[in-house]
């Protein structure tokens, strides 16, 4: 299993980091190790004095492939969830302004909350359309739909599988809306699609 990432998918949280808009998604992966499932709590690492929420769609992969063309990529998955792509964001600008691959910043232990997987039809809205948001405290910080994705799920599927063969069982982290900002011990993620809660878990040190 691995864990596939989409970054700068969003034009506000493009500008929000003062990133260029990309012309193809921009991808790194994390592996298992980085998942955090069943709302246990995530706790700060050592290492970082910044690290940031990235509340994003994820995909499940229910069938194998490779080279998937964009029509056919919606055949690939039957369920979504809510994720946190954390990242310690001091750590990756260091990386970055090196010029260094982000690694260290993205894909450490427990990097990747992801919720529980509900199958799509349960949601009013279909994929391309669907809003989402994540509050720290009961205060709400990112909010998006998934109707402001540069490179939507399906587009994503096929230009990944291009590089990666996918499997039964990968995660796709579709990218994150504006809003990112820090989490502080004590802090309570709780994030929604719609109106169901998905995520609801304590930040720890
Ligand atoms: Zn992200």
């Amino acid at each position: 299993m691995k864990i596939i990432c989409i970054g700068r998918n969003y034009s506000e949280h493009i500008r929000e980091l003062n990133n260029e808009v990309p012309e193809e998604p921009v991808i790194f992966i994390k592996p298992d190790t980085a998942l955090l499932r069943n709302n246990n709590p995530f706790y700060i690492p050592d290492f970082s004095q910044d690290v940031h929420h990235e509340v994003e769609i994820v995909v499940k992969i229910n069938k194998p492939g490779r080279a998937i063309p964009v029509q056919f990529a919606k055949d690939y998955y039957t369920h979504i969830s809510l994720g946190i792509d954390f990242t310690a964001r001091d750590l990756q600008t260091q990386l970055k302004n090196k010029g260094l691959p982000w690694e260290k910043a993205k894909g450490f232990d427990h990097s990747a909350a992801i919720g529980e997987f509900i199958p799509l039809e349960e949601f009013d809205a279909p994929i391309h359309q669907l809003p989402f948001s994540l509050y720290k405290n009961n205060e709400l910080v990112q909010t998006g739909n998934t109707q402001q994705m540069i490179h939507s799920v399906d587009e994503i599927i096929a230009h990944v599988s291009e590089y990666f063969s996918l499997r039964i069982g990968d995660y796709i982290f579709t990218g994150t809306p504006a809003g990112v900002g820090k989490v502080n011990a004590g802090d309570v993620l709780i994030g929604k699609i719609e109106n169901r809660e998905i995520l609801n878990f304590r930040i720890l040190n």
